[in-house]
């Protein structure tokens, strides 16, 4: 496995991060700095209050959301993709008396269990879907382009597209709330330098226009500016709900899995083929970055998860079977229509940044927005 890692292995002796991650900072104690901020935000409001006091915000959440969308046919939008998170989340917002949009991407990647859970959720709970179905051309170059690169963003396409589906829908049906299943339990620990750039537009053209088959992209890709304009000047809410109530996640797929024939698909991310394979292969291989610790850590910090237990799942391989690993690797270069050896000397590729690229980090404006929009997620998670 390769690794990017120039200094002395270090792990955290708190949560499982480690010096893979090139930004990571140790205190005296041996604490790193993601479980320490994240401890930081896990005392914040909503996430940070006590039982009762959560429960008074999230009815104020709801008054809120109810109010603004009375008299119309749905009051918030809600994201489906299949997953754990926002299959409970559509669950409880049905239990809540909303009446919420589902509002679904699909990118070419579904996999069974994740367009079946969809399905169910939508018949069971009664609920409408509005479903981007994403041009498979335009896209699978978009993808490429990317793989191409070399940078561990591979995800930041599809990341952007759904972000901006749920505004641009939202703004369609004059709904006010943008009602997301992103969560402080399992999402406190993200690495910037393993996945960024989310609303680089500048980032996510200039990779396209240096290895896409065409000069312009034909995607909607969301900026800074336009998710700023959403929220300030359209007034669309993004909350992240889960953060509001007591998230457990093994509790949540069981009620899932008794109301609403959830299937479990037995990893993150499993609802999305791709994502498997950039989480589970690509990143790994090339970059020598395991998601799977800033997740534990994530789970660790929120007392779900011990840090012990977290050692143990670590050292299961990513791939429980090569067989699979091949399977998924040979459906990708199908998809793709590049060869094996096509894609294994795009992995031979030498690593690159975002940095490597025209990008909007330079942009004193992009850079006050994406401060205020930290906090905005500070304030909101
Ligand atoms: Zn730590």
């Amino acid at each position: 496995m390769k690794t990017m890692v120039n200094k002395e292995y270090q792990i955290c002796i708190r949560c499982v991060m480690d010096t893979t991650d090139p930004d990571l900072v140790f205190d005296v104690n041996g604490y790193c700095n993601h479980c320490s901020n994240a401890i930081t935000r896990l005392k914040q409001p909503p996430y940070g209050l006590s039982p009762k006091e959560k429960e008074a915000a999230l009815k104020q959440l709801i008054e809120k959301v109810k109010s603004a969308g009375k008299a119309k046919q749905y009051d918030c939008v809600i994201g489906l993709s299949g997953g754990v998170d926002s299959s409970y989340l559509a669950y409880l917002v049905k239990q809540w008396g909303l009446k919420p949009l589902g509002v679904h991407v699909d990118n070419g990647w579904n996999s069974p269990e994740g367009t079946k859970n969809i399905e169910n959720i939508c018949k069971i709970l009664d609920i409408d879907i509005f479903t981007n179905t994403l041009n498979w051309e335009d896209f699978k170059d978009l993808q490429i382009a990317f793989l191409k690169a070399s940078t561990p963003d591979s995800e930041i396409p599809t990341d952007n597209i759904i972000m901006g589906t749920l505004y641009r829908v939202a703004e369609e049906y004059g709904i006010k709330y943008i009602l997301s299943g992103c969560n402080i339990t399992s999402e406190s620990i993200l690495p910037k330098a393993w996945s960024q750039g989310h609303l680089d537009k500048k980032y996510i053209t200039a990779v396209y226009k240096k290895y896409g088959k065409n000069n312009k992209l034909n995607i909607p890709i969301l900026s800074m500016y336009g998710k700023a304009i959403y929220r300030k000047i359209k007034r669309i809410y993004y909350v992240n709900t889960l953060n509001y109530v007591q998230y457990d996640k093994e509790q949540a797929k069981d009620y899932m899995k008794q109301y609403l024939n959830w299937q479990d698909y037995g990893r993150k991310h499993g609802e999305s083929i791709y994502t498997r394979i950039v989480q589970e292969y690509i990143l790994p291989q090339k970059f020598g970055y395991d998601k799977r610790r800033a997740h534990y850590s994530s789970l660790i910090v929120a007392d779900q998860l011990s840090r012990h237990e977290a050692l143990k799942m670590l050292k299961q391989p990513l791939y429980f079977d090569h067989t699979n690993l091949e399977k998924d690797i040979t459906h990708l270069c199908d998809k793709f229509e590049i060869s094996i050896a096509e894609f294994e000397q795009i992995m031979q590729k030498p690593c690159k940044t975002i940095q490597n690229f025209p990008n909007s980090s330079s942009s004193i404006i992009f850079r006050l927005l994406s401060m205020g929009y930290k906090f905005f997620r500070r304030k909101k998670n």
